[in-house]
């Protein structure tokens, strides 16, 4: 029997579980190439390129990309491309954002002020292919018993720690027992006040939030900020709609955080349907971060003054709330660096660029 915890909140066909939904997947490249009714002779090249970061694609994720569409902003980021084995232009290294060098002690990633990533698992629903931890040593990150008490005894230890941020992998791949014990734990530290847990799940699973998950997040004192992951509007279906409106209705904070991609959201109109999309859902965007430079993703590249010059046009469009802070993450600096507008487009561009 199902447990009833774990049955679709949102679909009105109801009928499997957010663990199965997880497990049926799309991994291989032709197997891919023919859901998605795409030339076979794309396959080859993907079959390489996937040899070094694993295809993986939900079939619930899969139901949004248009059939055929070699274009499909969603198939763009997770099909993979010849480039990826290209070699990699200057900068570009396989841990950009230089977290080894803050992997304080196993599971706990230690940069910022007042708050820690806790790595809970190394495991993701999708991939994307231009993922900054697509190198990460998840292995070396996956705890004991015994470390799980260092990793929580790090946070005891440290009373300017207010803010402990689940990340992965993806957290919520933590079935909702494990995570109860977590946050319990969490719980249990005093001088810890909140709760941030990085996602992408919500979109791409919308059938994780079930009623358990729920309870385990509202039952908890400490005030919980979900942050998804979401790159373009056509990952928004009726039911990640429904679900993104349940955790707001639950006392949830939602916000979102995206990637300036090549070709998939690098234009106006993406970033305004994306912005306009998310609040309809009560999700307020938060980041959109420039690419960081990982080995493998350098295809989806925008430069800083392309995205400025997008930037300046989107405030042009958009109130205030709705406009993404434009940030990029620099390893050794205290926090993320935001990319200030210019105040006219950078000239430079203007040809280029004169359709934003
Ligand atoms: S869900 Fe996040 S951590 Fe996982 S592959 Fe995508 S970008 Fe990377």
């Amino acid at each position: 029997m199902i447990p009833q915890n774990d049955i679709i909140m949102h679909s009105s066909k109801q009928t499997s579980t957010w663990q199965q939904q997880l497990a049926d997947v799309v991994s291989g490249a032709e197997q891919l190439a023919q859901a998605l009714a795409l030339p076979a002779s794309y396959v080859q090249a993907a079959q390489t390129a996937s040899e070094g970061f694993a295809i993986r694609v939900p079939k619930a994720f899969l139901a949004r990309i248009k059939k055929g569409d070699v274009n499909d902003p969603l198939l763009r980021q997770i099909w993979p491309l010849s480039a990826e084995n290209a070699p990699p232009p200057a900068g570009f290294v396989l841990d950009p954002l230089g977290e080894a060098g803050s992997n304080k002690t196993p599971g706990i990633i230690h940069k910022y002020h007042g708050r820690v990533l806790l790595i809970t698992n190394g495991s993701c629903a999708v991939h994307c292919r231009y993922c900054f931890r697509r190198h990460f040593p998840y292995a070396d990150n996956a705890l004991s018993s015994q470390q799980w008490l260092e990793a929580l005894n790090y946070i005891k230890q440290r009373p300017e720690i207010n803010e402990v941020i689940l990340s992965g992998g993806d957290p919520l791949t933590n079935n909702d027992k494990r995570l109860q014990s977590l946050i319990h734990a969490i719980d249990d530290i005093p001088h810890v006040t909140r709760l941030r847990i990085h996602t992408r799940l919500p979109i791409v699973i919308p059938a994780r939030i079930t009623e358990q998950l729920l309870a385990n997040l509202t039952q908890s004192r400490l005030k919980i900020v979900m942050v998804v992951h979401c790159n373009h509007a056509n990952e928004i279906d009726q039911e990640v709609a429904a679900c993104l409106q349940t955790l707001y209705r639950a006392g949830i904070h939602v916000l979102n955080q995206a990637v300036l991609l090549k070709g998939i959201n690098d234009d106006l109109a993406s970033q305004v349907n994306l912005s306009e999309r998310l609040f309809d859902c009560h999700v307020l965007p938060y980041y959109l971060h420039l690419l960081d430079p990982v080995v493998g993703a350098h295809h989806f590249e925008v430069k800083q003054a392309a995205a400025q010059n997008l930037m300046l046009a989107l405030q042009g469009r958009l109130p205030g709330f709705l406009v993404p802070k434009l940030v990029r993450e620099v390893d050794g600096r205290p926090s993320k660096t935001p990319i200030i507008t210019p105040i006219t487009p950078i000239s430079s561009l203007e040809g280029e660029y004169g359709a934003i």
